[in-house]
């Protein structure tokens, strides 16, 4: 870590709400620009973040779906309503993605995993489809890689309304926090740390949003994704300035 990037992320007050881990990754090189995150290689639970790969797993045109809320075991209690897919990874609704999680086959999300260089989900649970739980854990340094992957893989169609979901996620859906500008997905994963917090918010982000030269992935342990995305976001600028 270089000092001026430090003298910025300090200043930016990131370390008040939690332990915040952070890891940046080049996305043309995939190596490690900077990291602040003690255990880049130990699998953890990501929560959301994996819901693109899941989608990737789908065969055929994605759904449109009506998310009625805590019955339908999303997040929102009142509901998400209607919802077409980029709308439904903007808010993470996991009544979308739960159905979607359902339609999946086993063997083409390996397939999709072992593209993108994650491991598959240890349970062929729709849940853990989503990110629910802890048995879908990823290593820190393969996740980011697998976002690269994701901005690498832009002009393939399926991939762009992915992407075009995570720029619509950071401008007004659950990473607004972070802004025009970026792509971004943020989750909420069960906290596996020896001290254990309720959870732990993440957040990745893909910057810039029309040609992203850096993948950052955040952890702040004990807060939402949502909450996360705040943190992540200083990250972000302290990133854009720091170089
Ligand atoms: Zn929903």
């Amino acid at each position: 870590m270089t000092a001026p990037f430090l003298t910025a992320f300090l200043l930016a007050g990131s370390f008040e709400t939690g332990v915040v881990n952070y890891l940046i990754v080049d996305v043309r090189t995939r190596e490690v620009v900077r990291s602040e995150w003690p255990d880049l290689e130990t699998p953890v639970p990501a929560g959301s973040l994996v819901k693109p790969f899941t989608a990737l797993a789908w065969a055929g045109e994605f759904p449109e779906f009506t998310c009625k809320g805590r019955p339908d075991g999303c997040w929102l209690g009142r509901g998400h309503g209607r919802l077409r897919f980029r709308e439904a990874l903007a808010v993470s609704c996991n009544a979308y993605f739960l159905n979607l999680a359902e339609g999946v086959n086993a063997a083409a999300l390996e397939v999709v995993a072992s593209k993108y260089g994650i491991p598959a989900p240890e349970s062929d649970r729709a849940e853990t489809r989503i990110g629910l739980g802890a048995d879908w854990r990823i290593p820190p340094l393969a996740l980011a890689r697998a976002y690269c992957e994701l901005a690498a893989r832009a002009p393939e169609p399926r991939v762009a309304e992915i992407l075009a979901g995570l720029a619509r996620a950071a401008q007004s859906g659950t990473a607004s926090a972070i802004g025009r500008g970026a792509m971004a997905k943020t989750g909420t994963a069960p906290c596996v740390a020896e001290r254990r917090h309720a959870g732990d918010g993440f957040t990745m982000i893909l910057d810039p949003a029309e040609a992203p030269r850096m993948a950052i992935l955040v952890r702040v342990h004990g807060v939402p994704g949502a909450e996360a995305a705040k943190s992540a976001a200083r990250i972000l600028r302290a990133a854009r300035t720091g170089k």
